[in-house]
């Protein structure tokens, strides 16, 4: 059996950042740069400008505390006192950033039911995904897991702030939204501090925020799902976020079959939609995050079928049989690589 962590083997990869071609003038100073391990991911931080050596301190920090209060696997962490008190009919008092990445999660359960579930913990741990101690569930296992997952028994009350999770072993997983909220947390801990020009690297989610440093826009390289090393394509972006969703990012395979740790909650195996990566562009990099793992669990129909009803994001969808979809808000912004590759590029339009 192979175990893949692919955040930490080679995160960096995954981006080309700033002007290829183009570098900082000698006499600028250079960035402030840190990486740290934060959300199951190596993550990696560069800020510009006079500020930078704060700006980037302060989004550590705050990345830092963030982790400390959504992990799934710290057990002194906020969701895992929610978790452990599962069933016993009591509201679990939270931080306000807590109970704010909860409430996100309820909403994208809401926007995409059977798609989005952020109760999927005890199937993620069937799986042995949250251990990393992969195996193939046995089928009851799998069906008792499957039958703790459910958003409505999640309750959450932003005035107090606290939350509740109605039935015994139930259990939260914030890993698909984690990174976005905390990603939307650094930027403001960089304005705060004075900065204005920077690239968040959280791992497979970048957000770039004011002029990159050969130019207005950053250029963000989206990985080929079918090998880490080559790129679909590049977008040039500036003040969004890029969260790219993928089964390639952590699997194991056993008897020649590989399965990832995208789970379809209708089924509890993981998603088989056809999708092999989905690429999320929003100015919000929580809705980044939440929609490119929601939607991979749709598949291409439905994500561009949801995409088509609201003005807030754009998507890069590469399927299986090779295609590469890119939605026409970006066909400015998309610089198509992977016809060296094999695949081919179509727009969707609205
Ligand atoms: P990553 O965090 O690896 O970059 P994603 O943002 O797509 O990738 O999130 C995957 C994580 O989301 C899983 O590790 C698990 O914690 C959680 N998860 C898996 N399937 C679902 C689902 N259908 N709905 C909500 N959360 C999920
Ligand atoms: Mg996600």
């Amino acid at each position: 059996m192979r175990f893949h962590f692919f955040s930490v083997l080679c995160p960096l990869l995954l981006l080309l950042s700033g002007c290829a071609g183009c570098s900082a003038p000698a006499e600028e100073t250079p960035p402030a740069q840190r990486q740290l391990f934060a959300m199951d991911t190596l993550m990696s931080l560069t800020v510009y400008g006079p500020q930078g050596e704060a700006a980037v301190q302060a989004a550590q920090q705050e990345l830092s505390r963030l982790d400390g209060l959504l992990s799934r696997t710290d057990p002194d962490s906020q969701i895992s006192q929610l978790n452990a008190r599962a069933g016993d009919g009591t509201w679990v008092p939270l931080e306000p950033e807590t109970a704010g990445a909860l409430e996100f999660a309820q909403q994208t359960a809401q926007l995409l039911p059977g798609d989005f579930d952020c109760t999927i913990a005890p199937v993620m741990d069937a799986w042995g995904f949250t251990k990393q101690e992969c195996r193939m569930p046995a089928p009851a296992q799998l069906e008792r897991s499957l039958s703790l997952v459910d958003s409505a028994a999640l309750l959450v009350d932003p005035s107090i702030p606290a939350a509740r999770l109605e039935r015994a072993d139930m259990a939260v997983d914030l890993g698909a939204v984690a990174k976005g909220f905390a990603a939307g947390r650094a930027v403001k801990a960089v304005l705060d501090a004075g900065a204005s020009s920077a690239l968040l690297d959280l791992g497979r989610n970048v957000t770039v925020l004011g002029d990159g440093p050969g130019g207005p826009l950053w250029r963000v390289a989206v990985i080929d799902p079918q090998d880490a090393g080559r790129y679909l394509g590049v977008v040039a972006m500036r003040d969004q976020t890029a969260s790219t969703s993928g089964g390639y990012e952590r699997y194991f395979e056993q008897d020649g079959i590989r399965y990832h740790h995208i789970i379809d909650p209708k089924t509890g195996y993981p998603a088989d939609s056809g999708l092999l990566s989905v690429t999320v562009i929003s100015s919000d990099p929580q809705l980044a995050d939440a929609l490119s793992t929601a939607l991979f669990v749709a598949g291409k129909d439905s994500a561009l079928d949801f995409w088509r009803g609201r003005e807030d994001f754009e998507l890069i969808l590469c399927s299986a049989g090779g295609t590469v979809t890119v939605t026409e808000g970006l066909e400015d912004y998309f610089q198509f690589q992977g016809d060296a590759y094999g695949y081919t590029c179509e727009t969707a339009r609205r």
